[in-house]
């Protein structure tokens, strides 16, 4: 990929100047132009630097799904700032005593106002005095333009689901060339309507507004999370995309009444793994054409499937490594795999992350070559198609043979009534670890247990299965392995 890459305010710079009346947020209080957007995040980068905020400064920023939000959020990104991207439902403490070293922010950020009139609330960490600065023209000072696409813009937090959570630090360069690379695999046409109802503060949910700013289309942004509401939101708006993980696409599909998401016709599927059978109900349900891609919070998208391949090529693997991403599969002596041979993924290139808030971390994710060594296992076929089997931190030490979780969970989700499994690893006094699962499913234990024998060795047979309602989700809707650890910890010692 060897397009220039500019910042997301020149983007928005040059659609506000080419096309000032495109729509282009919207939310439940109506949709911003693009010539309005821009006015906005002028004003709003004005008052931020009038008030202190300098380029490189990080400030926490609580990542609502809402156009204000991303006003907000693009405000700081003017003033050449990074945004620490806070899950909304949290307090700023909470968020940034997550991650170790904790951060430290001048700033605290939310969105204020209404859509006609929004505000950016400030808080200012050394004192606590809070500031509502309406986003109208002030008449102080205007922040000096930069378009710096490398620097520090973002710190996103990992989700954490198999451990403690890290802070990624990205550049808008990191989100830009990742788009640019996905643009022609994607499916994207000039008329897109794309949904945002995932996390702004997740990188799969930042994809979808440089999306719609670089693109040029528009974007919806919802905090619906109820299939039944977000299927309203699909029919009105007449969305035409989405990125989703499994979990999101599977509630849709499910409660979708025939025809319903006429209007949906791509969406980028990754996050989480899923089953063939479920990639199919999905695609027929919804009538829409997924396109698996697979990323994570330090290198944004690292493999898609093209969306004009048909359904058989798309559902085997996640398609080959993007072009400007240069993927190796290193098995475990520190040898470069062979097709079809399994090993650890590695990936360098212009949407690998400029590092983690500890370098201590970089120092350990990161070779001297600067390869991201991603912690997932899989292989590259001779196709060139990445298929991905499970994770390395996840795999299960049984009498010391290596047993893979997602081995495990394919064989329970293939069987009928199983509605959802997730398998982990928990200490066994002979054995040294166990797998364990956390089903949610129809059928009876023993039915479950008895298909299970039949299409698993014993030693990969699960030492117990907890049976939920509901499986454990992160914010951005992957199964939760440390709270199923803790339930199944907690059911042992009940
Ligand atoms: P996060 O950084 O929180 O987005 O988590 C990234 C992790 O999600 C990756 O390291 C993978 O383990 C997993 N993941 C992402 N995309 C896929 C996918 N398409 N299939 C299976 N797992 C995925």
């Amino acid at each position: 990929m060897n397009a220039v890459i500019h910042t997301l305010c020149w983007y928005l710079h040059s659609l506000a100047m080419e096309q000032p009346c495109l729509p282009l947020l919207g939310d439940e209080g109506g949709w911003l132009t693009a010539e309005q957007t821009e006015g906005f995040v002028e004003a709003g980068a004005d008052l931020l630097y009038a008030s202190g905020l300098r380029p490189g400064m990080p400030v926490l920023l609580s990542a609502g799904r809402t156009v204000n939000s991303v006003l907000a959020l693009l405000c700081i990104q003017r003033v050449g700032a990074a945004a620490v991207l806070a899950d909304p439902r949290q307090t700023p403490e909470q968020v940034l005593n997550s991650c170790a070293p904790p951060l430290e922010v001048p700033f605290y950020v939310k969105a204020g106002g209404s859509l006609r009139r929004p505000a950016l609330l400030l808080t200012r960490t050394q004192d606590g005095a809070c500031l509502n600065l309406p986003l109208a023209s002030s008449g102080c000072t205007p922040a000096p333009a930069v378009d710096d696409p490398s620097a520090p813009a973002f710190y996103i937090f990992t989700s954490g689901s198999s451990g403690r959570k890290k802070a990624v630090i990205l550049s808008q360069g990191n989100l830009v060339s990742n788009l640019l690379d996905s643009a022609p695999l994607g499916g994207y046409a000039e008329d897109d309507i794309a949904l945002g109802a995932l996390p702004l503060d997740h990188v799969f949910g930042l994809a979808l507004l440089t999306g719609a700013i670089v693109l040029r289309h528009r974007l919806y942004l919802t905090a619906a999370t109820a299939a039944e509401e977000l299927l309203q939101i699909i029919a009105r708006e007449k969305i035409t995309r989405m990125n989703g993980v499994p979990s999101l696409y599977l509630a849709l599909a499910k409660k979708a009444r025939a025809g319903e998401a006429r209007t949906l016709r791509t969406g980028y599927i990754g996050g989480a793994p899923w089953t063939a059978e479920q990639f199919r109900h999905i695609e027929s349900a919804l009538g829409m054409t997924l396109v698996p891609v697979y990323g994570m919070s330090e290198c944004i998208g690292i493999s898609c499937a093209s969306s004009r391949a048909p359904q058989a090529e798309r559902m085997a693997g996640v398609g080959p490594f993007y072009p400007a991403n240069c993927g190796r599969i290193i098995r475990e002596d520190g040898a470069q795999a062979a097709p079809g041979e399994e090993g650890e993924v590695c990936v360098r290139g212009p949407m690998r992350m400029l590092g983690y808030h500890d370098p201590a971390q970089t120092a350990q994710a990161v070779d001297g070559d600067g390869f991201l060594h991603t912690g997932d296992l899989g292989y590259v076929d001779g196709g060139g198609v990445l298929h991905l089997t499970g994770r390395k931190k996840d795999v299960i030490i049984c009498n010391g043979v290596n047993l893979s979780p997602r081995r495990i969970e394919e064989a329970l989700l293939s069987l009928p009534g199983v509605r959802g499994a997730v398998v982990v690893g928990l200490p066994d006094e002979l054995q040294g670890e166990r797998p364990w699962a956390a089903v949610c499913a129809g059928g009876t234990p023993a039915r479950i247990l008895d298909g299970l024998r039949a299409l698993l060795p014993k030693n990969e047979l699960p030492a117990g299965i907890i049976w939920v309602d509901a499986l454990p989700m992160t914010g951005s809707g992957k199964p939760d392995k440390q709270a199923v650890k803790e339930l199944i910890r907690q059911w042992r010692n009940a």
